[in-house]
């Protein structure tokens, strides 16, 4: 069985070896560190969002991890209200629209009260980072 963070590291990261020596053992690096090998199975637990980075464990290539970014749709039920507040325009809404790395975390910023916007002003947002030069 093969563990499914050989599969991230391999589906989603693009690393099935080390580009620089072909080895397929690699740190990888989150709040803690820890081996993972491309090549066996696996034992620890981690969520793709968690890693930061990916280092060869034979000459230290090394390759950052870009946390992925989505957009997730929070309904007013799921935060237990009939509506929720935008935080751009302060209409009352059903649903709000969100930027996070999962939709736990979605959740946690609307109800720490910071991020969640109207479709309209979530819109807008996108048109700015997109003038930016970021991309979804
Ligand atoms: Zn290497
Ligand atoms: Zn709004």
């Amino acid at each position: 069985m093969t563990d499914f963070r050989v599969l991230e590291l391999e589906d989603e990261l693009k690393i099935e070896s080390c580009p620089k020596c072909g080895n397929n053992e690699f740190y990888v690096i989150r709040d803690y560190g820890y081996i993972v090998n491309t090549e066996s199975d696996l034992v620890e637990e981690a969520k793709l969002e968690d890693i930061r980075e990916v280092e060869c464990t034979k000459c230290g290539w090394k390759k950052k991890v870009k946390p992925a970014i989505r957009v997730f749709r929070v309904s007013a039920q799921e935060l237990g209200a009939e509506t929720v507040k935008c935080g751009g325009c302060n209409w009352r809404v059903s649903q709000l629209f969100v930027l996070a790395k999962s939709k736990e975390e979605a959740i946690e910023l609307i109800k720490r009260g910071e991020a969640g916007l109207c479709g309209d002003c979530f819109g807008e947002l996108l048109a700015d980072l997109a003038e930016k030069g970021y991309g979804f």
